[in-house]
């Protein structure tokens, strides 16, 4: 049936969509989404006033140093990430990379696509990286010039610890990267006293704008070495940047909506108390989540001193009637949207903390969870209670 705009925006306005307990694209401010209601031109004056300001605010988040300048780059997270990958590494260089889930192996795919020379050190998905291994291997291959870690691992949203990486890095004179994508905004990060050349993130997670680019924090002096090494046009993030320091404006068409309602969030970020503040949500979120599951029985796959507040991975409880797909779409029916697992060993799903959700949102996907294991008939028994 065809619907008139009229009669459409009025169910809109009635609308309340799903809480998205996932990690992104995430519940956003009404005000965020609002912010997205205008048409602007990407050359126009407006336009580049804000992209200048986004891009500052960026570096704030990460540094208070003048050593520091952003990128942004259509696209998702992974597109940032394929840009640094594929634009900063010279051919005579050599990618090591540590892992211990499936976004770590994401890099060494994008790194092999691109012929980039790498190696990985790759680790159990229930472990961090460790450093000692790390050190040997950047003693014993000298050919490695580049380093690259991820911080919130978020398959299961282990944190690795990156600080003491880029000790390490730093001391091997390497250039570090890392994929901060899902920490970047909850957890404060320190460019500088982390050693990091190169941090990405993407729009649509802790800043809790809207999907459609990517952002690279770099180090002016790293950036400026990778002119002319990029692999591919669209994705050459020293060209991107140059544009940007430029005229200010993208070589490519931006996802201006985009970034009108992330220059929103980064506004409701600083009005939140900033990157401290919003982490002491999560952080409630969390504990919430935590203590709501366990209490009903479910069991969390990481040791609690690995575990993030970004989100959890929970093992399938061990029942018959327990059927991942079914859980999912009761929840789902019920307006709270969880996440399947993406362990390679273990049968897990996943319930993110980030997004504009608090605890009142918490404590009702609780209740439809226990109101969804009522409906299939599923005990759960208390077991390994230490
Ligand atoms: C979300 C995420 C990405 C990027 O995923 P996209 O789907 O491309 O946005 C990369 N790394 C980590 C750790 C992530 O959490």
């Amino acid at each position: 049936m065809f619907l008139g705009l009229d009669v459409l925006s009025s169910q809109l306005s009635s609308w309340k969509d799903k809480a998205l307990f996932t990690p992104g694209p995430l519940t956003t401010s009404r005000t965020v989404k609002q912010a997205m209601l205008r048409d602007l031109g990407s050359r126009d004056a407006e336009f580049i006033n804000i992209v200048k300001d986004v891009r500052q605010r960026l570096v704030t988040l990460g540094s208070d140093s003048d050593d520091y300048t952003s990128i942004l780059m259509q696209g998702s997270g992974t597109f940032g990430i394929e840009a640094t990958l594929s634009s900063v590494i010279p051919s005579d260089g050599k990618l090591l990379i540590l892992i211990n889930g499936a976004y770590g192996k994401r890099l060494l795919k994008i790194a092999n696509i691109h012929h980039i020379p790498a190696t990985e050190l790759t680790f159990a998905e229930n472990t961090q990286p460790d450093i000692q291994v790390l050190e040997q291997a950047l003693q014993s291959d000298s050919a490695i010039t580049h380093v690259a870690a991820i911080h919130c691992e978020t398959t299961t949203g282990i944190i690795n610890p990156i600080e003491e990486y880029g000790k390490i890095v730093k001391a091997h004179k390497c250039v570090y990267i890392v994929d901060a994508m899902s920490s970047f905004g909850a957890y404060p990060v320190d460019m500088k006293a982390c050693g990091i050349d190169f941090l990405i993130s993407s729009s649509n997670k802790n800043i809790e704008g809207v999907p459609g680019f990517s952002f690279v924090l770099a180090h002016k002096e790293a950036l400026l070495a990778a002119k002319g090494l990029a692999r591919t046009l669209s994705l050459d993030l020293f060209a991107q940047w140059e544009g940007l320091e430029g005229d200010g404006q993208f070589r490519f068409t931006p996802p201006t909506h985009s970034i009108l309602a992330f220059h929103q969030a980064l506004i409701e970020l600083e009005q939140e108390g900033g990157v401290v503040a919003r982490g002491a949500r999560y952080k409630k979120n969390y504990e919430a989540t935590l203590s709501a599951m366990q209490e009903m029985g479910f069991q969390a796959y990481l040791k609690p001193e690995d575990q993030g507040y970004i989100i959890t991975s929970f093992y399938y409880p061990e029942h018959p009637n327990f059927n991942f797909q079914q859980f999912y779409e009761r929840l789902s029916d019920k307006g709270h949207v969880i996440y399947p697992g993406k362990l390679t060993r273990a049968d897990c799903f996943r319930v993110g903390h980030i997004g504009r959700l608090g605890l009142a949102d918490v404590k009702a996907l609780g209740s439809a969870i226990a109101k969804t294991l009522i409906e299939m008939n599923i005990h759960i028994s208390e077991k390994n209670e230490e």
